[in-house]
């Protein structure tokens, strides 16, 4: 049998959840819409009234090209004064954190490092497989995504609140946003995702929230406190 494809991004029928429409385009296609860009002026002219202090932003660096090029153009185009931090949620390549550190040598930046503890994102990541399998490959990778999301955000927001730093430069994917999980199934029965993994999964699934909620609170700020 030949297999069907979305007539814009050629996603195939094989695809978790995905579903077309009578011009045979996907629902991920629908969904999209295209970022408005601002350009430089928007956080020149929002950072403009903190100008001076030691810290005028906090920036997440993880090495690779996107949030070193944000690291660069901060300090070298907007000319900030930034504190980078970077989260290790355990299964960063020691690359990685060679590169980050190195940029922020390069660039005369403070670095904060965090790496969660106890194989904590380790017991996570197998709790989260374990939970998305009933969903396909899909949800186990929107699952992961989530996983340094939360552990990340509630790390570059500690330390922004500790250091009292108005600002935070953070990158985001899209994919995060979509859900793999088979749209009519979750709206049209249990009108919302959660509802449907605790229908699902039900008490691995509560496991799985405690863990991210153990994962979000050794970030915070007493827990970070003695990393200046
Ligand atoms: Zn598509």
């Amino acid at each position: 049998m030949t297999e069907k494809r979305c007539s814009r991004c050629v996603l195939p029928d094989s695809y978790p959840g995905i579903v077309f429409d009578d011009k045979g385009v996907c629902q991920l296609c629908r969904s999209y819409r295209k970022p408005e860009v601002k350009g430089e002026r928007e956080p020149r002219h929002l950072m403009r009234s903190e100008k001076g202090a030691k810290y005028e932003c906090v920036a997440t660096l993880s090495g690779g090209r996107d949030s070193t090029y944000v690291l660069y153009s901060a300090v070298k185009i907007l000319g900030l004064n930034i504190l980078s931090v970077s989260y290790d949620n355990g299964f960063r390549h020691v690359q990685s954190m060679k590169n980050a550190r190195n940029a922020c040598e390069v660039l005369g930046v403070d670095l904060l490092e965090f790496r969660s503890r106890d194989d904590l994102n380790a017991r996570i990541t197998a709790h989260a497989l374990h939970v998305s399998i009933p969903f396909g490959p899909g949800a186990a990778c929107k699952l992961m995504c989530r996983l340094c999301y939360n552990g990340g955000l509630a790390f570059v927001c500690s330390v922004a609140e500790k250091y009292e730093i108005p600002f935070v430069l953070w990158g985001d994917s899209l994919i995060k946003k979509i859900s793999f999980i088979p749209v009519r199934d979750t709206f049209l029965k249990f009108r919302s995702p959660l509802r449907y993994l605790l229908s699902k999964r039900g008490p691995s699934f509560v496991r799985f929230l405690r863990l991210l909620i153990e994962q979000r609170n050794e970030s915070l700020p007493s827990e970070t406190s003695g990393l200046m």
